[in-house]
């Protein structure tokens, strides 16, 4: 559970909010949830597939989602694998092999992004380095918030890297979801 916590205190930093905040999930912002977290609060059309990272609370104050074009650091250093676009925005496909060193076939999945230009596959990113921003959601006319969404995805084949993508990561068949949080 390590990562995952380090990796919201970065993601705090570096959104300028300090070390006293505490993050917000509502359920269906966490992994396998068929609940929307926004809109009608309805259905989703399939198991969501990772954990969407968006409300944080400051001591008594309400709680409040990112803002528009947050900050996203790395987990870990990593190697980028690909980069796809997502129902909102882009994806960036990371190992992390420090995280992950035992399975050599597990990736992270960084989502509804707006990723910075130079970071292509067969880059290289270090532990907290500013990946991308989240993807501002209004120019799409999305009743979604920005926000950041987390995949760890196990890979049960070889499967080709620029065939990592959201054709592959709601495929059960195919892959196995990690719960991020549990990293
Ligand atoms: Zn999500």
């Amino acid at each position: 559970m390590d990562h995952f916590s380090q990796f919201l205190a970065a993601l705090a930093r570096a959104n300028g909010l300090g070390d006293k905040i505490t993050w917000h999930f509502y359920p269906g912002m966490l992994l396998d949830s068929y609940g929307k977290w926004w809109d009608d609060f309805g259905k989703r059309p399939c198991a969501h597939e990772g954990v969407d990272i968006c409300f944080f609370k400051e001591g008594k104050k309400k709680i409040t989602p990112l803002a528009k074009n947050a900050n996203i650091p790395a987990m870990d250093k990593g190697l980028i694998l690909n980069r796809c676009k997502d129902f909102l925005g882009e994806s960036l496909v990371i190992a992390h092999e420090r995280i992950h060193s035992g399975s050599p076939k597990v990736v992270f999945v960084y989502s509804h992004l707006e990723i910075e230009k130079d970071l292509v596959p067969g880059c290289w990113v270090e532990k907290e380095q500013i990946i991308a921003r989240t993807f501002d959601t209004s120019k799409k006319q999305s009743k979604l918030l920005s926000h950041l969404h987390i995949s760890c995805v196990e890979l049960m084949d070889e499967i080709p890297l620029d065939a990592l993508d959201w054709n592959l990561f709601p495929d059960r068949e195919k892959v196995n979801l990690i719960n991020p949080v549990f990293i």
